[in-house]
């Protein structure tokens, strides 16, 4: 093979590679930006979890988007059919998700995204959102130095064996 068809060769894999980063991109239904933390390796090796030390607040988006104007917005997958309105738990984690990328990145975005199996939600990211999240994080601290939990408000056994309580929770299923 001589050099000039090695060198297209590279050309033609180079642009294939593009071309399926895209596609996947694409079937993702993220925003169009650059892919700056992903909770995958699709697009980069698996990053730390973003963290403030303020509220001692850890957590990892699963997408966040570098938008051409300078925006971060971070994306929340959910595998399951949309409801009619997101959940008010997934809002919170979308708002959660918001307020560490501002911290990470230095710059407030505007909105979150939720993309369910079949819809996506864009949730803005107001500062009367911002304060609901300071608010559920504050009386969260207060409940785990005063060992007070409150009283289960579900009867999802899937959702106590992922909780990050488990241990310590006595109403646990
Ligand atoms: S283990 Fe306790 S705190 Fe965790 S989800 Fe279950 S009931 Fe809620």
């Amino acid at each position: 093979m001589t050099t000039v068809q090695l060198g297209l060769l590279l050309l033609v894999v180079a642009g294939l590679f593009f071309l399926l980063s895209r596609y996947k991109a694409h079937q993702s239904g993220l925003p169009s930006g650059k892919i700056v933390y992903s909770d995958n390796r699709v697009f980069q090796s698996l990053p730390r979890p973003l963290y403030d030390s303020a509220l001692n607040l850890a957590g990892k988006p699963d997408y966040i988007v570098a938008l051409k104007d300078g925006t971060f917005i971070p994306v929340e997958y959910k595998s399951h059919p949309a409801p009619d309105r997101p959940y008010d738990s997934h809002v919170l984690q979308l708002t959660a998700y918001c307020y560490l990328c501002e911290i990470s990145y230095g710059r407030r975005p505007p909105h979150g995204l939720i993309r369910y199996a079949d819809k996506t939600f864009q949730i803005d990211y107001t500062p009367q959102q911002e304060s609901v999240l300071i608010e559920v994080i504050t009386a969260m601290r207060s409940c785990e130095c005063q060992s007070v939990f409150p009283n289960r408000s579900h009867h999802q056994t899937s959702r106590c064996r992922a909780c990050g309580y488990r241990s310590l929770c006595d109403q646990r299923l």
